[in-house]
Parts: C-alpha cells; sequence; structure tokens
C-alpha cells in the first residue's frame, strides 16, 4: 500500500476528458487525487485538469521518448508506489504516449491497472451512424503523399470501418486520398466532440473532400470510413463451383469456412451446400 491512503502500488493508466471535463471518470478523479505520482505528457496540459478536479499530486513528464534509464526508474518505483500515467487529453497509448512504460512494467512483473474513459476514435465511432461491428483505428496518416496512398491501399481490401485522427488544414487532401485509394465509401468527419461547437458531418468521401476544400474546419477531427459497399451474394453456381474445387482435399466443413470467407456467403449456407456435394 502505498503511504498515503491507501492506494495500492502500481502504474494506473487514466483516460482524461477529451473536452468535457465533466467526462473525468469519478474513478479517474479517485486515482489522480491519491497516486503518489502523475506522468503526464505535458505538465501544463493536466496542472489544468488537476488543478480542477483539486488533485495536489505531484507532476512528472513522461513521454515515449523518455530516456530508459528514465523508464526504468519509474518501473522500479511502481514496486512500492502508485504511478498514475496520463496523456493531454483521452486514453493513453492510443496514439499518445505510454506504449513502452508498459510493455517495461509488464515485462518487470508490475501491477498495471487501467481506467478506461473517452477515446475519441470510440466516440466518434458511436456518431457517425456507419458500421460498429467491425472496425479499424490506424492513427494519424504519413503526411507524405506517397507515404499517405501507401498506408490507406495497406486497408483497402478490409471489410471494416475505418478510423483515423486528422487535423483541419490536411483534412480535405486526406479525404481525397481516401476516396482514391477505398473508393469513394460513405464517411463522417466527427469533430470537436464533446466541445461547445460538436458536429458530425456524413456524406461519401468526394462529397466531404469538396466541402471542406475551400474551408478548412477548426478544431480537432476523427474521420471515420464506412466499410466497402457489400458485392452481390455468390450464385449457386459460383458457390457449387467453389466448393466441388475445395472438397477434393478437404472435409466439407473446412472447405465451407475457406469457400464462406473468399466468396462472402453465409457460412451456414455454403456448409449446407458442401454436405450436399459431398454425398
Ligand atoms: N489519446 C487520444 C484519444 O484517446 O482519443 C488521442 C490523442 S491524439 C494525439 C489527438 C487527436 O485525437 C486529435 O488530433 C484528433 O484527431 C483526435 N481528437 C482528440 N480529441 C478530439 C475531439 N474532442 N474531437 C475530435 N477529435 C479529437
Amino acid at each position: 500500500m502505498s503511504a498515503a491512503e491507501g492506494l495500492a502500488p502500481g502504474l494506473y493508466v487514466v483516460a482524461t476528458p477529451i473536452g468535457n471535463l465533466g467526462d473525468l471518470t469519478v474513478r479517474a478523479a479517485d486515482v489522480l487525487a491519491r497516486a503518489d505520482l502523475i506522468l503526464a505528457e505535458d505538465t501544463r496540459v493536466t496542472g489544468k485538469l488537476l488543478a480542477h478536479s483539486g488533485s495536489k499530486v505531484p507532476l512528472r513528464r513522461h513521454d515515449d521518448h523518455s530516456s530508459d534509464d528514465e523508464r526504468a526508474r519509474v518501473v522500479a518505483m511502481l514496486g512500492d508506489k502508485a504511478v498514475a500515467l496520463v496523456s493531454d487529453a483521452g486514453t493513453p497509448l492510443i496514439s499518445d504516449p505510454g506504449y513502452r512504460l508498459v510493455r517495461d512494467a509488464r515485462a518487470a512483473g508490475r501491477t498495471i491497472h487501467t481506467l478506461p474513459g473517452p477515446c475519441a476514435a470510440i466516440a466518434a465511432l458511436t456518431l457517425a451512424g456507419l458500421p460498429t461491428d467491425r472496425f479499424l483505428f490506424i492513427g494519424f496518416l504519413p503526411a507524405k503523399a506517397k507515404a499517405r496512398a501507401d498506408a490507406i491501399a495497406e486497408v483497402a481490401g478490409l471489410r471494416a470501418t475505418v478510423l483515423l485522427y486528422e487535423s483541419g488544414p490536411r483534412l480535405a487532401a486526406t479525404l481525397a486520398a481516401l476516396a482514391q485509394g477505398l473508393g469513394d465509401r460513405e464517411a463522417a468527419v466527427a469533430r470537436e466532440i464533446t466541445k461547445l461547437h460538436e458536429e458530425c458531418v456524413s456524406g461519401s468521401l468526394s462529397d466531404l473532400a469538396r466541402r471542406y476544400a475551400n474551408s478548412p474546419p477548426k478544431g480537432e477531427i476523427v474521420i471515420v470510413v464506412g466499410p466497402p459497399a457489400e458485392q452481390a451474394e455468390a450464385s449457386d453456381d459460383e458457390l457449387d463451383q467453389a466448393l466441388d474445387e475445395a472438397l477434393k482435399d478437404r472435409s466439407p466443413s473446412r472447405a465451407a469456412a475457406e469457400v464462406a470467407e473468399r466468396l462472402g456467403v453465409p457460412r451456414k449456407r455454403a456448409y449446407a451446400r458442401a454436405l450436399e456435394r459431398s454425398q
């Protein structure tokens, strides 16, 4: 136990508000008030949050560029002190520092607690009205056009909603690059989430690129891109042909699973057909 008020030693990964201070969880406020030390990406930014929540806990700067020695000192401290890790806003480690510290703390067998809370990507997903069953967060795209196009090409084949962070001045160019690399999918631009000027604008990628081309928006932004349009489901003939080929050297269930994945048809349909074809 730490000397103060009984917070168990270890690392506390604490999510903080992404705009509205009312989103600081009760548990986060409690840990930020009782930890022995708070590690922050920018001590001035976190200082304001602590002033709001009434915490007097000492602050120290820490990020993924902190030296190996500094990280080792923090990991050693976790044996008998309660240390909280925060970033400027949202969930630490999500396009923010903290990964190296958590990795090293875990390797050293230290206790790690997470205090979940605001995360701009997840908040945007809940606003966008786009499919939520499969999604991929890709953080910030590279700034240079070629690297950006390559990063987009990497995710083009996925049947998933894609989430990314972007800034106002680059928004229109990124939307246009997404339209080019992914096709003109449905998308949404979620801006200033939980703040006074929160908005979420839906449209096709090309419409959104045009909308913002001459008026780069202010504030913080998440782009949400829907999955590729559903293709027409394979016909019985196409399915039979694929199954006959797969059944040559696979069991009906294996053949059905592989063909279902490849043709994007329900497994049940492929399996029923595979059983018939294998008799
Ligand atoms: N760790 C944070 C999180 O959990 O969301 C993200 C940190 S990342 C350095 C900052 C980026 O997150 C911003 O540039 C913006 O793209 C996005 N972001 C943060 N707050 C936001 C908000 N209130 N509305 C929209 N996007 C936001």
